[in-house]
Order: C-alpha cells, then sequence, then structure tokens
C-alpha cells in the first residue's frame, strides 16, 4: 500500500487487515504513518489541544515474586531493600499531590505475597477518607490477577470487592506485548494476555478508566507486535459494543535497554532491544493508526524525554499523561525522566504548536487554555 492509498483508506475511516497493517509497518516512512496517525487522533480530539493530568505514581511495595526478566524495580520477599509503604509515607505523597492541584493517584506495586485483598480494601478507603478530592486508580490486571490466585477468588469478585472500596480505575501496566509467545520468554510467571484482557472487560463493565499499555523492543518480530495490537483492537471491539465503554487511552515505550539484557536475553542474542528515538514515533504513530478505536494517545515523556514526547504530538498523541511527581519502575530501568512538573508539560505542548489544557482522568478539561 503506498501513501495516497493508506491516507485515503483513513480518512474513509477503513480499517487496516493484520495483513495490511504489517505490510505498512515494514515499508512505508515514518512521515506517512505520522501524516495517518494525525488523521485518527483528530477524529477523537481538538486538533489545536494537548491535554495532561497532575497526579502522583505511588509504588506502594516493590516486593514481588515474579521476576520478570526486564524488572530493576522489584525485591524478592525478605530482601533487605523490600518495603511496604507506610501509612505516613503515603499521606504525606498525597498531601503533597493535592497541594500542586492533583486530582489522581495512580498507585502501583508489585506482586507481594503478604499483602491480601483485605489491606487494599482498607488502604482504599483510607485514602477516600482522607483525600476525597483524589480520583483512585491503582493496581494492573496482573495485580489483580495476584490478589485473584492468593484468594482463591474469581477476578470479578476481585474487582468489585475493590470498587466497593474506592477503586475508580484500572491502569495498563504489565502488558508489555500481548502475545504469549514473547510473554514466557521474558516474563513467563506473569499474566497471560487472555487473563489480562478479561481484567479489562471485567473493569469495562463496570464502566473504570482503563488505559493500555505496550512496552516493545523485547526482540520481538513486527509480527509479535501486531497480534498484541490486535488483540487491544478486538478487545475495545468488544467492550465498545457490549458496554459502550473501553480504554480511554494507549501507551506505548521502548524497552529501557540496558547493555547488561544482552546476558538476561541470552536466548534472544543478536535480536533488537529496546528502541531508539525514531522507532518510538515510528511505532506510536503506526498504532494510532492501526488501533483506530481508542479515543486517546499519550506520549511517553517519562521513557522518551520531553523533547520527544513533543515530537509524538505530530506522530498522532493528543495527550501528554500525568505529571507523577515520582516514578520508581521505569525510572530503575534506566530512564532519567521521572517526572516533571506541569509548567514542562504545558511547555512542551507550546513549543510543538498546541494550547495546552489540564484534564482529569476521564480527559475532561480542568483548565482554561494555557
Ligand atoms: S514488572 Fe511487575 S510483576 Fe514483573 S517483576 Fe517487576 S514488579 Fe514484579
Amino acid at each position: 500500500m503506498d501513501r495516497d492509498s493508506l491516507l485515503a483508506r483513513v480518512r474513509s475511516k477503513e480499517r487496516l487487515s493484520e495483513a495490511e497493517g504489517l505490510a505498512i509497518y515494514s515499508d512505508l516512512d515514518t512521515a506517512t504513518l505520522a501524516e495517518a496517525a494525525t488523521l485518527v487522533r483528530e477524529r477523537y480530539s481538538d486538533p489545536r489541544i494537548v491535554t495532561y493530568l497532575v497526579d502522583r505514581n505511588v509504588n506502594y511495595t516493590n516486593v514481588c515474586i515474579t521476576d520478570c526478566k526486564f524488572c530493576e524495580f522489584y525485591r524478592p520477599p525478605g530482601h533487605a531493600e523490600s518495603y511496604v509503604l507506610t501509612r505516613t509515607d503515603m499521606h504525606r505523597k498525597l498531601a503533597e499531590l493535592v497541594a500542586v492541584g492533583g486530582t489522581r493517584v495512580l498507585l502501583q506495586g508489585g506482586h507481594n505475597p503478604d499483602l491480601r485483598l483485605r489491606y487494599y480494601e482498607e488502604l482504599f478507603r483510607w485514602i477516600g477518607a482522607e483525600f476525597p478530592t483524589l480520583e483512585l486508580d491503582a493496581l494492573s490486571p496482573s495485580e489483580v490477577e495476584h490478589i485473584a490466585l492468593l484468594e482463591g477468588m474469581s477476578l470479578e469478585a476481585v474487582v468489585d470487592r475493590l470498587v466497593a472500596s474506592g477503586l475508580r480505575g484500572i491502569p495498563g501496566g504489565g502488558g508489555e506485548i500481548l502475545d504469549d509467545e514473547i510473554r514466557a520468554r521474558v516474563s513467563p510467571k506473569k499474566i497471560k494476555t487472555a487473563a489480562w484482557l478479561r481484567v479489562m472487560e471485567i473493569a469495562h463493565e463496570r464502566r473504570l478508566y482503563t488505559s493500555a499499555s505496550q512496552v516493545f523492543g523485547f526482540g520481538e518480530e513486527p509480527i509479535h507486535r501486531l497480534r498484541a495490537l490486535e488483540a487491544l483492537r478486538a478487545q475495545q471491539d468488544r467492550s465498545l459494543a457490549r458496554f459502550g465503554h473501553g480504554f480511554m487511552a494507549f501507551i506505548a515505550w521502548p524497552l529501557q535497554y540496558e547493555s547488561r539484557y544482552g546476558e538476561v536475553f541470552g536466548k534472544m542474542k543478536g535480536w533488537k532491544l529496546g528502541g531508539d528515538a525514531e522507532d518510538y514515533l515510528r511505532h506510536i504513530a503506526f498504532c494510532r493508526v492501526y488501533l483506530d478505536n481508542i479515543p486517546h494517545f499519550q506520549a511517553s515523556w517519562p521513557t522518551m524525554g520531553l523533547e520527544v514526547a513533543g515530537r509524538a504530538l505530530h506522530h498522532g498523541c493528543d495527550d501528554l499523561g500525568g505529571t507523577m511527581m515520582e516514578e520508581n519502575v521505569v525510572s530503575q530501568a534506566g530512564s532519567v525522566h521521572a517526572c516533571a512538573p506541569a509548567e514542562s508539560l504545558v511547555r512542551v505542548a507550546k513549543s510543538a504548536g498546541f494550547e495546552a489544557r489540564q484534564r482529569d482522568s476521564w480527559y475532561r478539561s480542568l483548565s482554561p487554555t494555557a
């Protein structure tokens, strides 16, 4: 398919098949993908506006038993550097968030076998009582599955108990590449594709906020990326048809490559790991074209930096995600861009030629245009 055919297809909102997606991902230049991605972006959001969220990531525990090969963040149970945040620490962090006008807290952690469902219920209720203005998005499909396995409960029952305690959203962490062949290589103990999608479907039915994230560059082939995108696109179709509600946003970034990964991923020697700015921009533009049913795309400044995030706004992204205030998972995997004040995100949007607007986690505008 050439440039003109692709742009004509996108303008007429004709969806690409998996085979067509594979062909354009390999054959078309990045500028063409960016042009097509911008057309899809403009279906869903005002082309003049870029949004951002004032939020905080709180990693409540780094204890994990899942041993993903790419993870620098976790510590096994009993390790000297393992932690579970105290309520005092949590209170200080959330009070700081409220003080800067934050509207959302994102709680994520490892698969800690000592934290049972009751821990999360009490924590979520406490946050709701202490900080009633904060929206609580927490965990990820893999953490939900971990709790369900610990408790011997169904995924539905766990989600229902968490929602009753104040959960309003489940971010799309742990997605990496949603293809079980790749998952078996890089995170063999972690949630499989069908269960990841099932948790999200349960969340959609309960009208929770959800996003889908993708980490690429584990040495997978383009077909694995396509399969992962196809799984998300099909799930979004199902959720929208059944519940009128689905993923609000998609975010992708390359594996934060470290030279030692050559050893860690020994079985994949010779495969390309991670990705540079050009790989990222090409990939995000392609994803925007292929994933034509997810309304918002976030530029990943925590992994790519603010300059590349600004360029991503011309490759299909309409949003700069959250300020985060702190981030420990990707930063410990080698990323140096752990947090940015709202002013920096506004500056990025403006430098790229857009007006910036603060939003809440449901993409409702909270501020006059900056
Ligand atoms: S990526 Fe998540 S599940 Fe995997 S080892 Fe790290 S904390 Fe555990």
